[in-house]
């Protein structure tokens, strides 16, 4: 597919893609391992990418993710809303079973991190650091202590509901939400994604959660893939006082791809990339541009916008944003190093529980 690379002058490019190369690039939130658990997509070779609407190719791959400059990903940990109760946490197992066996026949190109640090490691060899987000809490079934298993296993962030809402918080989509703020099981795994050092990410969730959350929560909290609701009004976007508040207490925002979350009525149809950067625009005049990244919902979204079919167009971004003057610095932070940033204020504030937290005397045990 011809770049859009094309239609911008050469010295914009030459700057542009040298500045991706040395970036730390990082997307919050790619669905890939939808279709390498549900129709055995092998992630680890070169898939084709979809023309226009077509959910059964994927628009990412450790091969694309490479061609894209992309040193982190992460990937989503998805447990469809029809699973029922009861059976959805072994429904998230079988899924890290996948994970697990791709980043093993992936190990020359890929591997699962924790913590930025390790992630910088990864990467200084050559490789893409992932790590995994849970797309809901409703996959925890009720026993919000299975996050430290998930930790163990590479999970970098929690997001607190997908479509519906559950016992943590509220969904956005959800129009007679049973109650308001923190469902039951809210204060607990909050406390536990501060105390393991697994950020806390409120894409999906609703206003009244959103804000009992980001007041609870002792580590900055973020968003993973949303966008500005000023030029796109929707239940999955960011209102500007929500924007506010996230930035205020140190969180970032993963702009994303999808058409349907970018404009309203037809305009959605044709947008093309340099949509994308009016949201990373909006919020970086409202904020700063610090509390900007990029969260592309690549494989979980049903179509991408034009200029951006799949991850190895990435550059085109970087491309709109030197064309619209962002100093270079400001392009680091928003390709990834904000992300970065504000990942290593997470881990280190359970660090520092951990240190603060006495030892339990060994006669207590008695
Ligand atoms: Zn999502």
């Amino acid at each position: 597919m011809k770049s859009a690379l094309a239609d911008y002058p050469p010295d914009v490019v030459a700057r542009a893609l040298a500045l991706h190369r040395t970036s730390p690039v990082a997307d919050l939130h790619a669905d890939s391992f939808i279709a390498a658990r549900y129709v055995g997509r092998d992630l680890t070779r070169r898939l084709r990418a979809p023309r226009g609407w077509n959910p059964l190719r994927q628009h990412c791959d450790f091969v694309r993710l490479r061609a894209g400059g992309v040193r982190y990903q992460g990937f989503g940990i998805v447990v469809p809303p029809y699973v029922p109760r009861g059976a959805r946490w072994r429904h998230a197992v079988r899924t890290l079973a996948v994970v697990r066996e791709t980043f093993l026949r992936g190990a020359r190109q890929a591997a699962l991190v924790r913590t930025p640090a390790a992630g910088r490691a990864v990467v200084a060899g050559g490789r893409l650091a992932a790590f995994l987000g849970l797309e809901g809490c409703h996959a925890l079934d009720g026993h919000p202590e299975r996050l430290s298993a998930l930790r163990a296993e590479g999970l970098g962030y929690a997001g607190l509901c997908h479509f519906r809402s559950n016992d943590v918080v509220v969904s956005g989509g959800d129009r007679r939400p049973a109650y308001r703020g923190l469902g039951p099981s809210g204060p607990a795994v909050i406390e536990l994604c501060n105390a393991l050092g697994i950020a806390v990410d409120l894409a999906h969730t609703g206003p009244s959660s959103f804000d009992a959350a980001l007041e609870r929560s002792r580590a900055p909290v973020f968003v993973s893939h949303g966008n500005a609701r000023a030029l796109c009004d929707h239940h999955r976007n960011l209102s500007d006082a929500q924007l506010r508040a996230l930035a205020d207490q140190g969180g970032v925002i993963g702009i994303m791809f999808f058409p349907w979350l970018i404009s309203r009525g037809l305009r959605r149809l044709c947008d093309d990339h340099r949509r994308v950067v009016d949201h990373i625009d909006h919020v970086a005049s409202l904020v700063g541009p610090e509390h900007v990244a990029l969260g592309s919902d690549f494989d979980g979204m049903i179509w991408s916008v034009r200029g951006l079919p799949d991850v190895s167009h990435l550059p085109v971004l970087t491309c709109e944003l030197v064309r619209r003057g962002y100093p270079d610095d400001a392009v680091r932070g928003i390709l990834g190093g904000n992300w970065l940033r504000y990942w290593a204020s997470v881990v280190a504030a359970a660090e520092r529980t951990e240190q603060a937290a006495a030892p339990t005397p060994p006669e207590a045990l008695l």
